[in-house]
């Protein structure tokens, strides 16, 4: 019987796994490499807020918080886009009454810190693992203020330090056959905001995830409690239009004036906003093995970093707490048992989101624009309403079915996309669309 469980990493998915263990009885130590969000002023890391959907809500409420977690969340219930010609369209994610949830990543950080110590949970801050030594159970932290703590022996790990994991390279450095790779995209991304109106209000639609799609690039507005927007440049660093050229703010007026020529009335301090906030990188990691027998096992973004274009990066960590807080019940805390079918599990799933996010950005900042490819949709929308058991959207698999897995939809979404890639070659279908030979065609393909 395991009774010491650590966790490094006190981010989103180590907060939430440490909640998940102290339910169970199990004595959790985090140890988090950056200061206390809730009493020192510091950026939570990475995008400011996020889109929470079905799966991360079903972790949550499996230990009682999805209700307290949606009060400080704002429901977008589709894609609000903004045409360059000043036109603009409302896109509806699913059926009626579905939504994702934009929620600010340090209000939930510190929620579910408040929460796993409310539990009885310790949280050390200021202390960066350096080293795991896997022959005598030993980890060891160097400490941010150069006092290095007393290395400690420890039950069973949890690697839970993000894309960049600390846990993970000990894992690789002592291991003979660990598989990696980390694939950065040609994209990186800025942060901006959008204030109030002067009489207070959100500036735009409130419950929508805004886009201004550009083909190469795009511009997405996520709402937040304190009626701001904040907006993210996704954008190329090198060529033709991309963050290497915007060196001047003469440069980033004209570009953003001729891009977004609506979002920019809205953005007072954009300019100054472009050269004061980082531009930050992409990257997918996958990697294998994820466990170390009994002992170690990594979660989160440290097993499967992935891009953002799907929104679903935290919700695939919030299942794999999930799904591993099922496996201790299945295995009777059986540790090996339990991380073997995990990683066995968890593995596909994060290896195939990891790919429907990379192909979500073409559809984001180039498709979404696209006439044909909005008739693909509603087309794919009217036979959900027909057939809701056989036909699912991809993005609604992904986004509102936290019971099929990752890997089935990437699956079932491939055999739909090559069904509805034939229907959309087929003459005149942008007047018989909603006929019953375009049907006919699908549920006989389906069916084949
Ligand atoms: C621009 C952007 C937008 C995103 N939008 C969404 C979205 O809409 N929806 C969604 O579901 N996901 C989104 N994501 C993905 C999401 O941010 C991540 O999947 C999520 O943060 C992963 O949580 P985590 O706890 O695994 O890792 P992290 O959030 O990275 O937390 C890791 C923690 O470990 C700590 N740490 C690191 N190294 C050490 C060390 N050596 N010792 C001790 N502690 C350490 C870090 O300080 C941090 O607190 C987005 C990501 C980006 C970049």
């Amino acid at each position: 019987m395991k009774e010491n469980i650590t966790i490094i990493g006190a981010g989103l998915v180590g907060s939430l796994l440490s909640i998940y263990l102290s339910k169970r009885g199990y004595k959790v130590k985090v140890y988090e490499r950056r200061g206390d969000m809730r009493k020192e002023k510091m950026s939570a890391g990475r995008s400011i807020n996020l889109a929470l959907s079905d799966r991360g809500l079903l972790a949550l409420e499996k230990v009682g918080l999805a209700e307290e977690i949606k009060k400080i969340s704002i429901p977008m219930h589709g894609r609000y886009i903004h045409n360059l010609d000043g036109s603009s369209a409302f896109q509806p994610y699913g059926k009626e009454g579905q939504y994702i949830n934009s929620v600010s990543r340090g209000t939930l950080n510190m929620k579910l810190m408040d929460l796993a110590e409310e539990q009885g949970v310790e949280i050390y801050f200021n202390e960066k693992l350096s080293k795991i030594d896997w022959s005598n159970e030993v980890i060891e932290f160097e400490s941010n203020k150069n006092k290095p703590l007393p290395s400690f022996k420890t039950d069973l790990i949890f690697g839970a330090d993000g894309a960049f994991s600390a846990a993970r390279l000990q894992h690789q450095l002592q291991h003979g056959k660990f598989n990696y790779s980390q694939y950065y995209i040609d994209c990186g991304y800025k942060e901006l905001t959008i204030p109030p109106t002067s009489d207070g209000e959100f500036a735009m639609q409130v419950n929508a995830l805004h886009i201004w799609p550009r083909k190469d690039y795009m511009l997405i507005a996520l709402p937040n409690l304190d009626k701001t927007f904040t907006c993210t440049l996704f954008f190329p660093f090198e060529g033709e239009a991309s963050f290497e050229k915007l060196s001047t703010p003469e440069a980033v007026k004209s570009f953003f004036e001729r891009t977004f020529p609506d979002a920019v009335k809205l953005m007072p301090d954009y300019i100054n906003e472009f050269f004061t906030n980082p531009t930050s990188s992409l990257v997918t990691v996958k990697c294998f093995p994820w466990i170390r027998g009994d002992k170690f096992a990594l979660i989160g973004d440290a097993a499967h970093a992935i891009v953002p274009f799907f929104g679903q990066g935290m919700n695939c960590g919030f299942e794999d707490c999930r799904v591993l807080d099922e496996l201790i019940d299945k295995h009777k805390q059986d540790w090996g048992k339990i991380l073997k079918e995990y990683q066995t599990l968890r593995k596909p799933d994060g290896d195939a989101i990891a790919d429907l996010a990379i192909n979500n950005f073409t559809e984001m900042r180039d498709k979404t624009a696209d006439p044909k490819f909005l008739l693909q949709k509603k087309i794919e929308a009217r036979l959900h309403e027909k057939y809701p058991d056989k036909w699912i959207p991809a993005y609604s698999q992904v986004t509102f079915s936290p019971h099929i897995r990752y890997s089935e939809a990437l699956k079932r979404g491939q055999m739909q996309e090559a069904i509805m890639q034939d229907v959309m070659a087929m003459p005149g279908i942008e007047e018989k669309w909603e006929n019953v030979e375009v049907e006919d065609v699908i549920l006989r393909r389906l069916n084949s």
